[in-house]
Parts: structure tokens; sequence; C-alpha cells
């Protein structure tokens, strides 16, 4: 196996319509000419620090502020840097994992599904709108370079997703069957709450995985597209229906790519069992995250209060906070003057969350953080509490290996 390190992006939502209205609400944020460093002004004259100006360096920074700006980065631009290397890790047989984090409102759906009303060409196999996020797009280039690969060689492909919700510690599939085959958006979502749970189980050889949670063959784009449909429709209708829920809720889309190379095979053979024994295979999980507001833990809050409030509301993004800490001070250690110092305890099965994205955070995958911020002067706690958290997850360190069989 060889070391991956996780990768870390920051994006800067524009300034709303609310907020450019507000005149005492500047732009405190501040990105370097090479897109990697950036710098916040904190604060309102009510803060300790006021006008101190805070440093950060990352592998990447998005500038998506003001569309006339040189360094200005919209949704393919943020595609390319961050989730379309992931079509190569996931070609290669490596699994890979990207996942959004920040407060409500900072731009982790947008950047993650873009506005979906807009993506209805879509839908009928046409390609991403400029406002697609990185999901649709993912999905898009998957298949396009599935077809490339198909015209130079004889490849077998299968690809198989799903997608699933995480609320308040519970798993909801976004794509069970009743309401697919029903074909009915319309599914109520009293029925959606009143589903069972799933569980997490742990398998012998593929990890930690959701009893019961459909996964779905997909032979095309559209296909995939309408998948991803369906389960955002269940998404909004059960959000919806109680208030506040999408901020709340963590949601995680999968897509599992299994590549057989048939070159071995000369085609005649009619011993097809003793043939595809033979025949390699790799396979790559990807898993594409949207997490909850991060809000209710920033890690500002190590005051009793905030915390309390973050272990009711949200044990999930609370335990990352723990696994993300554990790992880096793992590293710390191991370095090379602090080598034989046993790895810290990190907590992975204390959350559903953690323990399903176990492999992806300190295990076999390679991983991207995208940290998303706002601009505006009256979030720079927030904003400098999630800058914090994604300088801590760039000394992340993870162990990655080819998924291969048979194994030679
Ligand atoms: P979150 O999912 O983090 O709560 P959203 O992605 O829903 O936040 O973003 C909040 C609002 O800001 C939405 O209306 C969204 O369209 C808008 N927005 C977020 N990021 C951008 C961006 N980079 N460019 C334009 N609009 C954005
Ligand atoms: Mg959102």
């Amino acid at each position: 196996s060889e070391e991956s390190n996780m990768i870390v992006a920051v994006r800067v939502r524009p300034l709303n319509a609310l907020e450019c209205t507000r005149g005492q609400v500047t732009n405190v944020v501040q990105v370097n000419g090479n897109n990697n460093e950036l710098t916040v002004q904190a604060g309102s004259s009510a803060d300790a620090s006021a006008g101190v100006t805070h440093f950060f360096s990352y592998d990447q920074v998005y500038y998506s502020c003001d569309p006339e700006s040189r360094n200005f980065a919209c949704q393919a631009k943020v595609f390319d840097g961050t989730a379309r290397p992931l079509i190569d890790t996931a070609f290669e047989g490596y699994n890979a994992c990207l996942f959004a984090y920040g407060q409500t409102g900072s731009g982790k759906s947008y950047s993650m599904m873009g506005i979906e009303a807009l993506d209805d060409a879509a839908l009928d196999g046409g390609p991403p709108h400029d406002e697609a996020g990185i999901i649709p797009r993912f999905c898009h280039e998957l298949f396009r370079r599935i077809e490339a690969v198909k015209a130079q060689q004889q490849l077998q492909v299968e690809v198989e997703v799903s997608y699933f919700e995480i609320y308040n510690e519970k798993i909801h599939d976004l794509l069970s069957v009743q309401h697919a085959a029903a074909g009915s958006m319309e599914s109520t979502p009293v029925q959606h709450q009143q589903r069972p749970a799933l569980k997490v189980r742990e398998h012998p050889i593929f990890g930690p995985y959701v009893v019961d949670l459909s996964a779905h063959s997909v032979d095309s784009y559209s296909a995939l597209r309408n998948w991803l449909a369906v389960g955002n429709s269940q998404r909004a209708t059960a959000s919806t229906a109680m208030n506040d829920k999408s901020s709340r809720s963590h949601s995680i889309f999968n897509i599992v790519l299994n590549l057989t190379d048939l070159t071995s095979d000369d085609g005649l053979s009619s011993d097809t069992d003793s043939i595809s024994s033979l025949r390699q295979t790799r396979r790559s999980k990807i898993s594409l995250v949207d997490l909850a507001g991060s809000e209710r833990i920033s890690v500002s809050g190590s005051n009793g209060e905030r915390i309390r409030e973050g272990v009711s509301i949200n044990k999930s993004l609370l335990t990352l906070g723990k696994v993300i800490a554990a790992l880096a001070e793992t590293r710390k250690a191991s370095g090379p003057l602090g080598s034989g110092t046993p790895s810290a305890f990190v907590p992975y099965r204390e959350s559903v969350l953690t323990w399903l994205l176990r492999e992806n955070l300190g295990g076999n995958s390679k991983t991207v953080m995208l940290a998303t911020i706002s601009p505006a002067s009256l979030h720079a706690d927030e904003t400098l509490a999630t800058l914090r958290y994604a300088c801590k997850a760039r000394s992340i360190v993870n162990r990655v290996k080819v998924n291969e069989s048979p194994h030679d």
C-alpha cells in the first residue's frame, strides 16, 4: 500500500442578496493569486480579536465571489480541480471520497449537486448544465470515460448506485424500491418517516455497510441521473415535512465501479466459468457526501454549552470532529521524530457517519474535503471554525491500495 494525503480544498461563495443589501456586511475573505492561501479579517468591534488578520493555507482555494475577478471559480472549475481526478482514481481501482463540510448556507449543496431545476436536460442524457454541481458532473464524466475506455479495450463494466441519508443517527434509503417502482415522486413524507431505519454492519472483507440498502445497476449517464433525481426528490420531500431537516442530515451518494478486463479471453472459448475466474477485476467505491451544517459543533464551542447541544443534535458531525482530531494527532505522533508512539484511539464506531466512512478517513481511500465558507463579516466566527477544522484534516494520511481480484 502507499500513502495518500487527504486533499483539502476551500470554496468561498458569493455574498447573497440579503447580505449585499445590509450596509454593515462586508466581504472579509481574500484569496491569493496562486489560489492556495486565504486570509480572513476578523470581525466586529464587539469581537475581542477585532482587526486581526487570520492566515490559512490549503491544497486549493476556490474563489466564487465575483464572476468578474480573474480567479473566479465556476462549477466546472471546482469539479475539474476536486472531483475529476477521482475518476482516474476509480479506474485505477482505488476507493475515493469527496465530502463537503461547512455551515448551513455556505454552499455545500450548491457545490455537490448544483441547481437541479436547471438540469432537466440531463434527465434525457444531455450534459450537465453550467450550474450543475460535482455529483452530476462526476456521473456524466464517469460514463464518458467508460465509453472511451470500452472503445479501446475489451472491458466489462458494472456500475451500481446507492443513496441514503443519516438523520439523528438513523439511516434512510433514498432509492428504496417501493418509491421508485411506484414512479411516484409524490410518495408521502409520512411513509418516508415510518420506514424502519437501516442498520450498519461489518463485512469481513468489505468493511462497514448498510444492511438492506437498495443498490441499482445503471448502464448510462441518464439512468444514473434518474436515480439521483429520485433520491433528491425523496430528500426534499422529507425535509419539507420537517423544518430544518436538510441542514441537520448527511446525504451519501455511493457509486461502485467494477471493471473486468476481458482481453485475456480469446472470446471463442465456451468454458466461460474457468476463464472468468482468471480475469482481473478492479473495484472502486466512490462516496460523494453532503454533510449536515457544521454550525452547531464549531471548534470554538469547546465550552460545555455548545458541545452538549451538539451531542443531542448531531452525534455524527461531532464524532467526525473527534475522528479527524485523533487522526491528526496520530500523524503528528508518528512523524519522523515520534515514531514508535502508539496511535491515538480513533472513535469510528461512536457514530453512524464515521463508522460508514471509516475507510475514507485514515483508511483505504483517496479522499478530498471541500470546506465551504461564506465571505460575510457576519459569519466570520463560523468561517474561522470551518477553516481551522479544514487545516486539521490536511494532516490526515490514508493508506491506499488497488482493490483487485484475483490477487497474484
Ligand atoms: P448549504 O448546502 O451549505 O446549506 P447551499 O448550497 O444551499 O448551502 O447554498 C445556500 C444558497 O447560496 C443557495 O441559494 C445557493 O444557490 C447559493 N450559493 C451557494 N454557493 C454558491 C456559489 N458558489 N455561487 C452562487 N450561489 C451559491
Ligand atoms: Mg445543503
